[in-house]
């Protein structure tokens, strides 16, 4: 029997990595995909792969396809039927929605996966008590495929967790690693998004040249292996090939190295052993002898300055992660400069309402969605405080 598949974030970048994975495998079928409101490119997944069922979570655009496919033969569900629709279980998922958005449906994900594969960190970080107990309960497998995470599993795989000493996250710098201070006052959106080594979406690019993806990244770790923060460390590694280092009691070092390219950690937890990376990636002793490991320098990256006291609060991922959002999304519609999106985060964490959440448990969905949107109000008024004048 075909293997049914279901992508969570079928338009994105990392939904695209993997639908070109699985274009000519003849033994997987295309069970769920879902996209929020890119209709064009919704039409061309429905009609290129034929899946069973898309959901789409913004209304209007749900309208618009469920109109032209009627009478076709796919199930097309909103954001709301598909919380209690009863889907068959499928044998891999994708979850792939950025931000918090991502949360719920990475529940459900849950709940109707045998293996799971998560890209999407923010659920990691803001709801991880709550996908793992899921996870055990249901006996799902979850595959991080970040291409750290994945690293580091797959580094882990033979040894003893006690025996580990440090790990080590390579961050690329993003594409401001070079400029000057003052070229750093003036830049747009459109630079922010021009990652120089991975093609993804705009959030996780902004993320990337801030540095607080990889802020987030120690917390996916944190959670992801049970590493105490204090042994995960930042490193600076310009060309991306090194994603995660593993230091050991035994004083041996271990890393993984491959190309900057999704489809390696994605095609591996896809297909296991059987993965055959199609393109040529040589290791020349040009490549090999300029990899450099450099420290991340607070001047330039403030966010940094984040990882001492990430362990203060136990609810604080999920203020970082809302704020963060709200930020991010006032950076790229050009209403706060690119420098205000730390800075701004730092006078947030100064709000002594913000402190009383932050000590708040967050264990279940509604607490968390509670945090969230009490933070983005208090992160919406700062924004506006530093808007950009025009
Ligand atoms: P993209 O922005 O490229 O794609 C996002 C996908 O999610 C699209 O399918 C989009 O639909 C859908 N979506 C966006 N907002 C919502 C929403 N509010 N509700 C439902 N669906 C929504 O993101 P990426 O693929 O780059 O990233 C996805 C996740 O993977 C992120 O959490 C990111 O941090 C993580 N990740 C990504 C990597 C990468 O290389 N891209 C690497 C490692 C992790 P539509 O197109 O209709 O808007």
């Amino acid at each position: 029997m075909k293997k049914k598949i279901s992508i969570f974030g079928s338009t994105g970048s990392i939904g695209n990595t993997t639908l070109n994975l699985l274009k000519d495998k003849g033994n997987y079928q295309l069970y769920i995909l879902t996209a929020n409101n890119n209709s064009k490119k919704i039409i061309n997944l429905i009609k290129r792969f034929q899946p069973k069922i898309f959901i789409i979570f913004d209304f209007n655009t749900y309208l618009k396809i469920k109109k032209k496919f009627y009478k076709k033969n796919i199930i097309i569900l909103n954001s709301k039927d598909y919380l209690n629709y009863r889907f068959k279980k499928s044998d891999i998922s994708i979850a792939a929605i950025p931000g918090i958005a991502g949360l719920r449906p990475t529940l459900k994900l849950l709940e109707i996966s045998k293996k799971i594969l998560i890209a999407n960190k923010e659920s990691v970080i803001c709801g991880w008590k709550l996908i793992q107990n899921i996870s055990k309960k249901k006996k799902v497998q979850i595959i991080p495929i970040d291409s750290e995470h994945f690293s580091i599993m797959k580094l882990l795989q033979y040894e003893n967790i006690q025996n580990l000493e440090k790990i080590y996250l390579t961050a690329s710098g993003g594409p401001f690693l070079n400029f000057s201070k003052s070229k750093m006052k003036n830049i747009k959106p459109k630079q922010a998004i021009n990652h120089p080594k991975w093609k993804m979406g705009k959030k996780i690019s902004v993320d990337s040249a801030t540095l607080m993806n990889k802020i987030f990244e120690v917390i996916e770790a944190h959670k992801l292996f049970d590493v105490d923060l204090k042994k995960i460390e930042i490193l600076i590694h310009p060309q991306s090939l090194v994603h995660a280092i593993l230091k050991f009691k035994n004083g041996i070092y271990k890393f993984i190295f491959f190309k900057h390219d999704m489809s390696i950690p994605i095609g591996n937890a896809l297909f296991g052993e059987k993965f055959k990376y199609a393109y040529n990636s040589k290791l020349n002793s040009e490549i090999a002898s300029n990899l450099e490991f450099l420290k991340v320098k607070k001047s330039k990256f403030p966010a940094i300055k984040l990882k001492p006291i990430l362990n203060k609060y136990s609810s604080l991922p999920i203020i970082l992660n809302a704020a963060n959002e709200i930020f991010v999304d006032e950076f790229l519609k050009n209403n706060i400069s690119f420098y205000s999106i730390i800075s701004n985060l730092f006078e947030l964490l100064k709000d002594k309402k913000i402190v009383k959440y932050a000590i708040k448990s967050s264990s279940n969905y509604k607490s968390i969605l509670n945090i969230d949107e009490m933070v983005r109000k208090a992160a919406m008024k700062i924004a506006k405080k530093k808007r950009l004048k025009r």
